[in-house]
């Protein structure tokens, strides 16, 4: 079989996932991480970043919904959203969405990551870096957040994988979260991805305790991502309501109410996606 150029996703430790290439469109070092934009056979163009897909052209819908609306419905009426890495811009975009947001700040350590997602993934952006209730801060996270002088109604952590490139691993630990959470107003809700918690259990559930001793509604769901080789989890931190007491009729109502259109999340596909394992209950 001839090979060609194929990106050789890490889907565990030593347990990997083959896409067929057919064109590298961009590779760069930046002074962060590597950075490949490459054209595929089956899910069209891909980011990846260290050798770990970030997300692609035929698939990224699946992720940013559910990183996004769970939180963005669980809050009565986010108008302050923070964003943390998210440098494809489809974050911002699933934020912007909802009618009730003024102001969706993005901060990400790497300018190389978000001026080559403006230029060749139009499509995750979809002009979110235009609108006006727009800020993009390049920045480190952790240090944006040490200086808030404001608080959010949302902040949404989208960063590479808490067993990542070392640059996001910080954020993932209990003495940031605690930082999340005193920036975040009355009801304020955290949104974050946790990657594969089959593979990295440990990480998986020390996140999910650091959230669980400063919130008092913590729920988690996971979903198959095709082109991540595994299902990803997500763990939605909340100062208010839960997303357990959310019915199927309450998350579709809201999402309505606020006239956000999704592809992926809806009343059943949230409500069947929180059904986790026995297992998992205890992680
Ligand atoms: N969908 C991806 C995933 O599931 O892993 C995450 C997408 S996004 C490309 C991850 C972003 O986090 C990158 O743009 C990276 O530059 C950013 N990032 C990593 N560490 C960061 C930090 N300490 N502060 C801000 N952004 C950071």
């Amino acid at each position: 079989m001839m090979l060609g150029i194929y990106v050789i996703q890490a889907i565990g430790r030593t347990t990997y996932m083959m896409i067929k290439a057919r064109d590298i469109v961009v590779s760069r070092k930046s002074k962060y991480q590597q950075i490949d934009v490459v054209d595929t056979e089956e899910f069209g163009r891909v980011l990846v970043l260290d050798g770990l897909v970030q997300s692609t052209e035929v698939d990224e819908f699946y992720y940013h919904e559910l990183l996004t609306h769970p939180a963005m419905i669980l809050h009565p009426n986010p108008e302050k959203v923070l964003i943390l890495g998210g440098g494809e811009g489809a974050t911002l975009r699933e934020v912007l969405k909802h009618k009730t947001v003024r102001r969706a700040v993005m901060v990400d350590i790497d300018e190389d990551v978000v001026n080559i997602s403006k230029e060749y993934l139009t499509s995750w952006h979809a002009g979110a870096f235009n609108d006006p209730r727009a800020q993009v801060v390049i920045e480190d996270g952790r240090t944006f957040v040490e200086r808030a002088g404001e608080k959010f109604d949302v902040v949404i952590m989208d960063l590479t994988d808490p067993y990542g490139p070392e640059v996001a691993r910080a954020l993932y630990r209990e003495e940031f979260i605690k930082k999340l959470h005193d920036i975040l107003t009355e009801y304020g809700v955290l949104s974050t991805q946790a990657g594969t918690s089959f593979f990295y259990p440990v990480e998986y559930s020390e996140l999910k305790r650091s959230l669980e001793a400063l919130f008092n509604e913590v729920s988690s769901f996971s979903a198959w991502i095709p082109s991540f080789g595994y299902s990803c989890s997500f763990i939605v931190a909340s100062k208010g309501e839960g997303l357990n007491d959310l019915s199927e009729e309450e998350i579709d109502g809201r999402l309505k109410s606020r006239e956000v259109s999704t592809r992926f999340v809806g009343g059943k596909t949230l409500k069947a996606l929180q059904a986790i394992p026995e297992y998992r209950k205890h992680i």
